[in-house]
């Protein structure tokens, strides 16, 4: 698809409709969505920074490409004085008092956020089912998953009621949901873009990126977003990406893990459709290899035991006292008891209860400090494999999206189903998911900080299928 960005610029620069008239279109459609996309509208500032755009395009003065642009805001980002309800329970009435830096940013570029978007709860899962909001609806298929944790905003895109929208992919959050609704999604190099203003789940793997219809519009949204921010000591500073390198600069070597593929869990169509996708671009004269991870069983392990841990750090903050819903009691200590167990969903429960249990006495060495340990070797193991192939390519999940509330019941399943997509978080790699070659898209996954190889090489690719 090309980009709807540039389409949307061009429509208001030619004065072919208002700027006013298209969010209220965009609004209209996602009032009156039956996905369970969206959690809260945003219409009254959306209209308000409609006018001044329109304004702007009266009085004939040039407008930037994001001017007047819809976007979806995944509800566990900040936006100063709108809702940011992490779909949970706790925070249903908490309003932002600060705007996250990746989102301040594309609306000092003019873009205009619609929406907040539904997804799991503080970002907890990989179907949009664990949320106060209802069970986000596949855009292409209601009867299931939406996919997750960024599951609302996936189909907002999906169904064109945002141009883009910006996800939090802390395990795969942008890119399986990307995938299972047909979309591109990134997760960028950990560090790329500003945490500052995202809810915090697992802060050593979060990472903020786009999900939109085209590769452009990935591009555009990043060179928007990027950047050092003093707020966030882990952002780096990075030179704008730019799609259209020279092609003899594209010299793409192209590795796979084959024990990715032989997997027993994955599903016969979409090994048998990536096997293809492989022989398409060999077929084009690039040198694919097979590598070997050797180690697939301990990524689903090490990537939960430090999740786990570090959400149960990170949530300690939500007892009452400062953020949210807070129950009375008799004694503070109940206040704090009855507040959580009212405010966390069985799923947030199970990873507190999980990552408390990592951290504590007695444990830590023996899981925390283990999967730390683990951590390091698999980050070791990418860098080696990085010095052998450019590019390395993966499915983005075992299987196509299940039917709405069959995997609430077997949450081990549903962690198992992350194989494909943490493995990259916790080697801090940008990955891309493309909706090309399987049911549920491609991952294309580069070296640290090499984002911009990682869209060239979903411009190829998206060529040669
Ligand atoms: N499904 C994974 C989890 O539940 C990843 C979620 C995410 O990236 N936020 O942890």
């Amino acid at each position: 698809m090309a980009s709807q960005i540039i389409q949307l610029h061009e429509k208001l620069v030619n004065k072919e409709i208002s700027c006013t008239q298209l969010i209220k279109e965009k609004l209209k459609s996602l009032e009156q969505n039956q996905y369970n996309s969206v959690n809260f509208l945003l219409a009254e500032s959306a209209l308000a920074k409609a006018k001044i755009v329109d304004d702007k395009i009266a009085k004939g003065e040039k407008i930037g490409v994001l001017e007047g642009i819809p976007f979806g805001v995944k509800d566990v980002f900040m936006l100063q004085g709108e809702h940011a309800s992490a779909s949970s329970n706790f925070l249903k009435n908490y309003i932002a008092p600060y705007t996250a830096t990746a989102i301040q940013k594309l609306i000092d570029a003019g873009a205009i956020p619609v929406c907040k978007e539904n997804a799991d709860a503080f970002g907890h899962g990989s179907t949009s089912e664990n949320t106060i909001f209802g069970a986000v609806k596949n855009a292409h298929n209601d009867q299931l998953v939406g996919g997750g944790s960024s599951g609302g905003s996936a189909v907002n895109v999906a169904k064109g009621y945002t141009a883009f929208s910006i996800g939090g992919d802390t395990g795969g959050s942008i890119r399986q949901p990307a995938g299972f609704n047909k979309v591109y999604g990134l997760k960028p190099t950990y560090g790329r873009v500003s945490r500052f203003g995202l809810m915090a789940y697992t802060s050593s793997t979060d990472c903020v990126g786009p999900i939109a219809s085209s590769i452009e519009d990935i591009e555009i949204v990043m060179n928007t977003i990027s950047g050092k921010d003093y707020h966030d000591q882990t952002t780096y500073a990075s030179s704008p990406i730019t799609l259209n390198a020279a092609p003899e600069t594209l010299n793409f070597s192209v590795g796979y893990y084959s024990d990715f593929i032989d997997n027993k869990g994955l599903d016969a169509d979409i090994k048998k459709d990536f096997l293809a996708v492989i022989e398409k671009i060999k077929a084009k004269g690039i040198t694919v290899k097979a590598l070997n991870f050797g180690s697939t069983d301990s990524l689903v392990s090490t990537y939960y035991a430090l999740a786990m841990a570090e959400t149960a750090s990170n949530l300690a903050r939500l007892d009452g006292s400062m953020y949210g819903e807070r129950a009375t009691a008799d004694t503070l200590k109940e206040s704090y008891a009855i507040t959580r167990s009212e405010g966390f969903s069985e799923e947030s429960k199970r990873r507190i209860v999980g990552g408390n249990q990592v951290l504590s006495q007695g444990h830590a060495d023996e899981i925390y400090l283990k999967a730390r340990a683990l951590r390091s070797q698999i980050m070791s193991h990418f860098d080696k494999d990085f010095t052998e192939v450019s590019v390395i390519l993966s499915p983005v999940s075992p299987s196509t999206p299940p039917s709405i509330g069959s995997s609430l019941k077997d949450p081990l399943a549903m962690y198992l189903s992350d194989i494909y997509t943490i493995g990259f978080s916790l080697g801090e790699l940008p990955t891309l998911t493309a909706p090309v070659g399987t049911a549920t898209g491609i991952q294309i996954t580069t070296a640290k900080k090499q984002d911009e190889l990682t869209l060239q090489f979903a411009k190829f690719l998206k060529e040669v299928l």
